[in-house]
């Protein structure tokens, strides 16, 4: 057998933690190098699981691996993302504390796919009740009819989920699945017009074109060739090698009515989703300052047909703004490019609602049922598949939303994690030794405080009449919050930095390096209007999905709705209340490399990572202690052939066993201390000596 040494040597070690040098960095990326090239792609620090996208099938997601994860100890088997999976439902079922995984990581990780193998685990591996396998299935299916609406191809991911998502599966007391509830954030409707090359719109678009009979085609008023599309032409990238439309269709089909779609749901969900494609192909005429008229008649007749609106009444509403002003209605006739955009607005709008109402639809299908047998004691596991950190050569008002999100993230994950650390060494009875660790919460308040925040300040500026635009929007940043710590603007940059930033930027210190937003854009996205004659069309549609997505009563209350930014602001507050109530585990996704190639470890890249993911400060932490901690009985049992008083067997109290087997080993006082009902080992090393130990015996 091979020797625990060389072994090390070969594939690293399985927790950074046993890092000879946990800071530095070097160590800790040749660790992750080895490992991966052995495909071992994950590894701890403590109980945090850092997973590498291998892009390729691994041998090691089998029901034989499931098996081997099922109720063992987190440390006797090597990591792995149904160590983690266990963890959690075994801290659920026993200390009866609901739980939370969190998955973070930049597009392309893993994070997705990280998630629906837990999911897959929870459903092989735990116990069934009556009605489980339909609640089962429910959850298994619900991904593939989320992705084919919410995820597209981008340069980063071919299945980029374009909404983060929060999951809640429900236990009832004997631990099986009885039911799930879907939280989403943020969806990403830009896409739904506008494609940069080489990308994608939603997956659904092209499935429906491609998959879809010729008898559903033809009603929809659609032909086979996603060219033939505006709102699919702008990524010039119709067909991707790894995407099979055509066969995805028919998954997502039988998916939606696992799911509980019946057939006339799922018509008039795709008469929605046709209507866009034929909203998208809508062609103005008119002069540049002209009024716009539409040339394209066709799509109305179809539009009116599929969403069951009066064509005149759309047609006006496409080519006139209508606002109440002092209790009068105006109308003016718009230009092309402002029908052009009205026009966009609300392709986006309706796409982007109608997610909304899907995703409430599976909930409902999700439902946990409750009889008399279930309802108590149930406990939940909630997964976060979330957006990681952003930063592109051009950030803007999505960058900013998706990298406060990961501040908040971090803020909780830095509480936990060292509340966490303290509340074992006082369980244990251990003195504390507190660790010094950036605190970003400075950052999460100057984006969201109560009115002085950048999302109150850009508020302002959204609501007040006159000359408001992204510049005054600016320049209100510079006047409020100029002097923070973790804000520049050009105006406010000293000689050294101003070179690289743009006369339309601010720059925001994130707690994982800096980033320049270009505020081009952010008022109308924050903004996020909607004419009003536009949505008096929707509300008059005789679909019966628009229906309850757009509400009659949103026309008599003449409040301007929350702007995006403050809908965000709070959506990300309850999540937060929701993750503090439970107990997390994290799973940290690294991707390899930008070519989504196997066996690719492109250094550069993922040294990035390691820093944006907050790794080595997560390590520093948990090492700021001691390395390595286990219970008394664990310890015992595996060392105690070392020493001849406690072989074969101790009668004692185990802490004295361990005791009386630490000083024939030769521990220093100062190399560990003995808690409650564990050991605490500082160093690595003195562990590595008593590994080796029993490896030359
Ligand atoms: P993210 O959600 O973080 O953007 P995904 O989970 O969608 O990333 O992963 C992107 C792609 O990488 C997947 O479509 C798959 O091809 C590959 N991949 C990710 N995780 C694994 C894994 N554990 N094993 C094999 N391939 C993987
Ligand atoms: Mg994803």
């Amino acid at each position: 057998m091979e020797s625990a040494l060389t072994a090390r040597d070969r594939v690293g070690v399985q927790d950074f933690v046993l890092l000879e040098n946990h800071t530095s960095e070097a160590a800790f990326m040749e660790n992750l190098r080895k490992r991966f090239k052995e495909n071992l792609i994950y590894t701890y620090i403590g109980s945090v699981l850092v997973s590498v996208n291998p892009y390729k099938d691994l041998e090691i997601y089998t029901k034989n691996h499931m098996e081997r994860y099922r109720g063992v100890n987190f440390y006797e088997v090597s990591p792995h993302i149904y160590a983690v999976s266990d963890n959690s439902y075994r801290s659920m079922r026993t200390e009866r504390k609901d739980q939370c995984i969190l998955i973070s990581g930049e597009s392309g990780a893993g994070k997705t796919e990280a998630s629906k193998k837990i999911l897959q685990y929870y459903a092989v591996t735990c116990p069934a009740s009556d009605q489980v396998e339909t609640v089962k299935d429910r959850l298994l299916q619900s991904n593939p009819v989320l992705e084919a609406f919410g995820n597209a191809k981008t340069l980063r991911n071919d299945n980029s989920s374009r909404f983060g998502k929060y999951m809640d599966i429900q236990f009832d007391f004997k631990g099986a699945p009885v039911g799930g509830h879907i939280l989403n954030y943020l969806l990403e409707k830009s896409r739904v017009v506008h494609q940069n090359h080489g990308e994608r719109n939603f997956h659904i678009f092209y499935q429906l074109i491609e998959g879809a009979e010729e008898d559903l085609l033809r009603r929809l008023g659609l032909e086979r060739n996603p060219q033939q599309y505006q709102y699919l032409v702008k990524g010039n990238c119709p067909k991707v090698s790894s995407i099979n439309d055509r066969s995805d269709w028919k998954v997502v089909r039988k998916a939606l009515s696992v799911v509980g779609f019946n057939e006339d749901e799922v018509e008039e969900l795709l008469n929605i989703i046709a209507s866009v494609l034929h909203l998208g192909n809508i062609q103005y005429g008119g002069e540049d300052s002209g009024n716009a008229y539409i040339t394209t008649d066709t799509q109305i007749k179809y539009l009116a047909r599929l969403l069951g609106v009066d064509g005149l009444v759309l047609k006006e509403a496409l080519t006139h703004k209508k606002i109440i002003a002092k209790g009068e209605e105006l109308k003016s006739p718009l230009n092309l490019e402002q029908a052009a955009s009205a026009r966009d607005a609300l392709s986006k709008a309706v796409y982007g609602r109608t997610f909304t109402w899907l995703v409430n639809k599976i909930n409902v299908s999700l439902a946990y049922r409750v009889t008399p047998h279930t309802y108590k004691n149930a406990s939940v596991i909630g997964l976060l598949d979330i957006y990681g950190f952003e930063v592109f050569q051009h950030n803007s008002f999505e960058q900013f939303c998706i990298n406060y999100c990961n501040e908040k993230l971090q803020q909780l994950f830095i509480e936990l994690t060292l509340k966490s650390e303290q509340d074992e060494y006082e369980a244990e009875g251990i003195t504390w030794e507190p660790v010094q660790y950036f605190n970003n919460k400075i950052i999460c308040d100057l984006v969201e405080e109560k009115f002085k925040g950048i999302i109150s300040i850009l508020d302002e500026e959204c609501l007040r009449p006159g000359d408001a635009s992204d510049i005054t929007f600016l320049e209100k940043l510079e006047n409020t919050v100029g002097g923070h710590a973790h804000l520049t603007t050009h105006k406010l940059a000293d000689g050294k930095t101003r070179k690289v930033m743009g006369r339309e930027e601010f720059r925001l210190l994130h707690y994982a390096g800096e980033v320049n937003y270009n505020v081009n854009g952010f008022l109308d996205k924050n903004n996020d209007l909607l004419f009003r004659n536009l949505k008096e069309v929707m509300c008059m549609s005789d679909n019966k999905i628009l229906t309850q997505c757009f509400d009659r009563a949103e026309l008599k209350d003449n409040k301007r709705p929350e702007t995006a930014a403050t809908q965000f602001k709070t959506s990300l507050a309850k999540l937060m209340e929701i993750l503090m109530s439970k107990e997390p585990s994290y799973v940290r996704c690294i991707k390899p490399n930008d070519a989504k190639q196997a066996g690719r470890f492109d250094e550069v890249l993922i040294r990035h990572q390691v820093k944006y993911l907050g790794l080595m400060e997560n390590l520093r932490v948990r090492r700021a202690g001691f390395a390595y901690r286990r219970h008394y009985e664990t310890f015992l049992q595996r060392y105690k052939s070392l020493c001849p008083e406690t072989w074969p067997s101790w009668q004692g109290k185990l802490a004295d066993g361990v005791s009386t087997l630490v000083k024939h080993l030769g521990y220093k006082p100062e190399e560990y201390k003995l808690g409650r009902s564990k050991i605490f080992i500082r160093f690595p090393k003195t562990l590595f000596a008593t590994e080796d130990a029993l490896e030359t015996r």
